[in-house]
């Protein structure tokens, strides 16, 4: 978690664990011809399966890119006015 001061107000930075936001998104990417494995909630072996069974077809591609994506997000903290705001509005 990350804490700063922007424009005199105090923010956190922190994952997003709200609602059915997923820890991560998962998938792989062959960098010989683009295809993709198909994106996963917060499971990254479905991703490195795919990659293997795809050079196992296709030996000659071996390199891959790994894409993970994680959901953020910024809350008021400290003195920040919005803090108080969103303790009334729950
Ligand atoms: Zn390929």
């Amino acid at each position: 978690m990350t804490r700063s001061i922007i424009t005199a107000a105090e923010w956190t930075l922190g994952r997003d664990t709200g609602g059915d936001t997923p820890e991560g998104i998962y998938s792989v990417v062959c960098m010989s011809c683009g295809a993709a494995s198909a994106p996963t909630h917060n499971e990254r072996l479905p991703g490195e399966v795919w990659a293997l069974k795809h050079t196992g077809l296709n030996p000659g591609h071996r390199q891959f890119k790994a894409r993970a994506e994680t959901f953020w997000r910024v809350t008021p903290a400290g003195d920040n006015p919005y803090r108080e705001k969103e303790a009334q509005a729950s």
